[in-house]
């Protein structure tokens, strides 16, 4: 086709009308196209804007979450005492997760039994239960598992509460450490993002318990002698000094009693440094058993045991005197047959505020004397200053 016939045909109306046609056709299908991938990108802009809409009300409530996480793992980690620790466990398990009903409770690591702490809505009765069960299975409980909280159904019946109860132990380096027992319905009712929670909690409430079970021993070990369980020398002179405080502040009698085992040294000669030391263990435990709860009794050194009488005067100080050397009299010390009934006697020195002194060292140097004069006048007595 030559450019002349070319616009001969362009010039025929019916073919422009035609190729017109055409154009506008092809014009509209492709402004048709554009619109339609528009339109499936404002929809794929919609859906991703909603993801990221959602993720970020995901990640606000993760960053809520975490500072919850923190602020109870800064309040876990506050204290060093397993009393305290017990209210803030309370708070979170009644504030955080919502629990209307619980037990929880510390392993007593030396007593080897668990030891209730706080709880809610169940009765005497049921945590009795619980105690018992928890403390028949907990060393195959212990043994069976590596992991760090184990789940265990207890059985609650005719205690009056519920059936029952889930119990969640924890546990670190094969320590069994406390237990938190709940209904299996509040346990459900839990969300995901709580029994996360829940679980670094329980994390940090095992270490800080752990820690705080250090602490109180630390403490405990500061203040005791261990082979007699009696206060020892330090914690004693402190004490003295307190109570004498407190004595002359409320103008009371306050009494002290200062006690020694006759002839140990050739008892332990005889019978060797075991006995003995079981002798003086088997003392400790006469004496505090024959003093009241308020009396403070330790061992002031190898031998020789000091006992505080608050609100004593010299008059009931001596009723103690003699009453503990009788007791000691009349105990059957182990394996005494076999030490052919070698007896074991104590001798005692009695003095009193403000009678017979007024200071803390006037009145351990008054009984000390009574004491030496005890032992003077032939041992195995009570000699009172008067
Ligand atoms: P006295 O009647 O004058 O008190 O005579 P005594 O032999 O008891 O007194 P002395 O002060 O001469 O000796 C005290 C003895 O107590 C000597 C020491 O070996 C013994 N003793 C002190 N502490 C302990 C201990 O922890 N265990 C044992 N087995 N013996 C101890
Ligand atoms: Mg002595
Ligand atoms: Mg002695």
């Amino acid at each position: 086709m030559n450019n002349e016939s070319f616009f001969y045909y362009l010039s025929n109306p019916y073919i422009k009308m035609f190729l017109g046609i055409t154009f506008v056709s092809v014009i509209a299908f492709f402004i048709g196209y554009i619109l339609k991938i528009h339109e499936k990108d404002k929809k794929e802009i919609k859906i991703l804007r909603n993801a990221l809409e959602d993720s970020k009300r995901e990640l606000s409530k993760r960053y809520a979450d975490l500072e919850k996480i923190h602020e109870i793992v800064k309040a876990i980690h506050s204290t060093l005492s397993v009393k305290e620790l017990s209210n803030v466990v309370r708070d979170i398990l009644e504030k955080v997760l919502n629990l209307d009903l619980y037990s929880f409770m510390v392993f007593d690591n030396i007593r080897k039994e668990f030891v209730f702490q706080t709880g809610r809505n169940l009765s005497t009765g049921t945590t009795n239960k619980i105690l018992l069960e928890i403390k028949e299975q907990h060393p195959f409980w212990l043994k069976e598992s590596k992991d760090f909280v184990v789940t265990k159904e207890i059985k609650t019946e005719d205690t009056g509460g519920p059936s029952y109860l889930t119990c969640l132990l924890f546990q670190t380096h094969k320590k069994m450490i406390g237990a938190l027992c709940v209904t299996p319905e509040s346990l459900k009712k839990i969300t995901r993002e709580d029994e996360e929670i829940l679980i670094v909690v329980a994390a940090q409430v095992a270490i800080a318990i752990e820690n705080a079970m250090l602490f109180e021993l630390t403490k405990k070990l500061s203040i005791i002698d261990e082979q007699t369980n009696l206060f020892n020398h330090r914690y004693f002179q402190k004490r003295l000094v307190q109570e004498l405080e407190r004595t002359k502040r409320y103008n009371r009698p306050l009494s002290f009693i200062m006690a020694d085992i006759d002839g140990f040294k050739s008892y332990n000669d005889k019978f060797g440094h075991t006995h003995g030391d079981i002798v003086i263990s088997e003392v400790a435990n006469i004496i505090v058993s024959n003093c009241r709860e308020i009396d403070i009794v330790a061992r002031y050194g190898g031998e020789e045991f000091a006992i505080i009488l608050p609100e004593t005067d010299i008059d009931g100080a001596r009723i103690v005197a003699e009453k503990l050397h009788k007791a000691v009299l009349n105990h059957k010390f182990l394996g005494e047959r076999e030490r052919r009934d070698q007896k074991v006697s104590l001798s005692f020195g009695v003095a009193s505020y403000p009678k017979q002194a007024l200071s803390a060292s006037k009145l351990i140097k008054t009984a000390d004397e009574a004491l030496g004069q005890a032992k003077k006048e032939g041992r195995n007595k009570v000699f009172v200053v008067n």
